[in-house]
Parts: structure tokens; C-alpha cells; sequence
């Protein structure tokens, strides 16, 4: 049997269903249900990393906590650069 390919969260290990999802839309659930669900083995599976949205809102929430942390330990001359760089970096988003 050839791999299915199936990505995965590296956040939570969730399984991304686009096989059978529940509300006929690609959804988010369990490793171990989506292998039970489908009696997959883990070699049947070809797994991607990825990042499912709750996970990726997580990862943004820290990474703003993150540049709150460093531009609070910059010294003031720092800081002005700090700030700029990190209202710049949140401008991207
Ligand atoms: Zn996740």
C-alpha cells in the first residue's frame, strides 16, 4: 500500500481529515481516532508537518508575548529601535 499523505499538526498531533470529514470540510482531529477511524498504520500514513489554526493562533500569541518580553528588556536607547522592529514585524502579520 502506497502512503496516504496527511498533514499534521506539530503543535497538538492532530490529523488534518480530508478523507471523511464530519461536516464535509477538511477538519482537525485526533492521530489515534483518524487511525482507528480508517484503520491506518502508522507506515500507512506519509505525514507533513503543519500547523492547524488553533495551534498557529497559540504560536502568534507567543510570539507577540515574545517581543513584549525583549523590547521590556531593552535599554531606553534600545528600545525605540526594539519597538520599531517589533511594531514593524506585527505590521507583517
Ligand atoms: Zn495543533
Amino acid at each position: 500500500m502506497i502512503p496516504l499523505a496527511a498533514d499534521y499538526c506539530i503543535g497538538c498531533g492532530q490529523i488534518l481529515d480530508k478523507l471523511e470529514p464530519a461536516d464535509s470540510r477538511p477538519s482537525w482531529i485526533a492521530g489515534g481516532v483518524y487511525r482507528k477511524m480508517y484503520g491506518f498504520r502508522f507506515t500507512d500514513l506519509h505525514l507533513t508537518e503543519a500547523v492547524c489554526p488553533p495551534c498557529a493562533q497559540d504560536l502568534k500569541a507567543r510570539k507577540d508575548q515574545n517581543l513584549v518580553s525583549l523590547v521590556a528588556r531593552l535599554s531606553s536607547g534600545q528600545k525605540k529601535l526594539g519597538l520599531f522592529l517589533a511594531l514593524e514585524t506585527l505590521a507583517k502579520k
